[in-house]
């Protein structure tokens, strides 16, 4: 039958509860998630094309379906001979992998979402979460809680901001291990101090260093590296998409009744300068992936005749023409929905929208300084 190959702990997870497990090929994550943001998953897939809702597909992970336990664990060494069922967008299919199903098994009878992975595909993925709001409290939480969360945003740049740096990760030009700045740092700094975060996180490289202009991956040799950053003409068009992004989500945002608590924006861009140079140097600004080469089967995805999700195991001989996968400079998401509710008559959410300004004047404040020196 067909089954998702092993997985693994998402290694480049900046921030959030441990537990979101990644496919082999990195493709896509596997998240214990709650009904409430299984349920807005699933209200997004289903918005129709004049529904506000269908919009912020645009910017939420793609979403391949539900990962379901089915059968019983009989005591707590066993493994069950449960079969792990994956309910998809459209349609039904169950999926066997003892050594699987025994881990989740294992770590509850949660459901899982199945998303994709906004990381894949990029070399050195820099990655940074962004909590959005400015009201940190579910109105359903008990009352210590909602007061513990006032606190909190008052006492963090949330209230203020509507923003609050959660973990983010770069990588040294030299490293292919990236250095990540937990949650910590971005819950102990003032307002004062989101321009040096962002300066961290879009770092310029210290030294100008000459690219040639006809970049080819062989000229590799003629250009001494820097030992971090990326050429400022990178960073400044990185920072002119995610800009405008984000000036799109907050329009698609304020059209649309919710309530967001805990939710973030997560920002992806490619932090390997030469393949970000040669995505740059690409007509439209994207690039194919030549995928590495290993012995274990891929992962393919498709909708049946049925209209349903298939996930199975493909040999390595029919992956030829499998090979390519878009590649993007940047990339701009929205997620982790736990918290959100859709009301109608509530209006938009205030908090989100001021958190999404706040971003967009920290990035144009970034790239002013970016393109003086360029
Ligand atoms: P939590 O409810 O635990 O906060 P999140 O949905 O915020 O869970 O995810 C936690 C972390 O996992 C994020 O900070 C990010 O690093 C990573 N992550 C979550 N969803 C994605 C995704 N679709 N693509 C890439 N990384 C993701
Ligand atoms: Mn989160």
């Amino acid at each position: 039958g067909p089954t998702i190959a092993a997985t693994r702990p998402l290694a480049a997870q900046v921030g959030g509860h441990a537990g979101i497990e990644t496919t082999e090929d990195n493709s896509l994550l596997i998240k214990p998630a709650l009904p409430r943001e299984i349920e807005f998953y699933q209200r997004i897939a289903a918005a129709g094309d004049h529904d506000e809702l269908s919009k912020l597909r645009n910017w939420t992970p793609k979403f391949l379906g539900v990962l379901k336990l089915e059968g019983q664990l009989k005591d707590s060494n066993a493994v069950g001979d449960g079969n792990m069922e994956i309910v998809p967008v459209h349609g039904n299919i169950v999926s066997e992998d003892k050594d699987i199903a025994s881990r989740f098994f294992l770590s509850g009878p949660a459901q899982r979402l199945v998303l994709e992975n906004a990381a894949y595909g990029f070399v050195k993925p820099c990655i940074l979460d962004v909590k959005l709001g400015t009201v940190l409290y579910d109105e359903d939480a008990p009352p210590e809680k909602q007061a513990r969360m006032i606190k909190v945003a008052h006492n963090t740049t949330s209230g203020e901001t509507g923003v609050r740096f959660t973990g983010f990760q770069v990588y040294g030009n030299d490293s292919s291990e990236p250095i990540l700045t937990p949650k910590s740092y971005g819950r102990s700094i003032k307002k004062e101090q989101l321009p040096d975060v962002i300066e961290m996180f879009f770092p310029v490289s210290s030294a100008p260093y000459p690219i040639p202009p006809n970049f080819t991956e062989t000229s590799d040799s003629d250009v001494s590296k820097p030992q971090s950053g990326l050429p400022a003409i990178l960073l400044h068009c990185i920072l002119t998409t995610l800009q405008a992004d984000l000036e799109e989500l907050k329009a698609t945002i304020a059209n649309i009744e919710m309530r967001m608590v805990g939710g973030s924006i997560l920002i992806v861009y490619e932090g390997d300068w030469e393949r970000a140079w040669k995505m740059l140097s690409m007509p439209s600004g994207t690039a194919t992936i030549e995928e590495e080469e290993d012995d274990d089967d891929e992962v393919e995805v498709e909708i049946d005749e049925n209209g349903q999700l298939v996930l199975e195991s493909i040999p390595d001989e029919a992956i030829e023409e499998e090979e390519e996968h878009q590649a993007l400079l940047c990339s701009l998401s929205l997620i982790d929905f736990a918290h959100t509710r859709l009301i109608d008559g509530a209006g938009p959410d205030e908090g989100v929208l001021k958190g999404i300004q706040t971003m967009i004047d920290l990035l144009r404040q970034r790239k002013d300084k970016i393109a003086a020196m360029l």
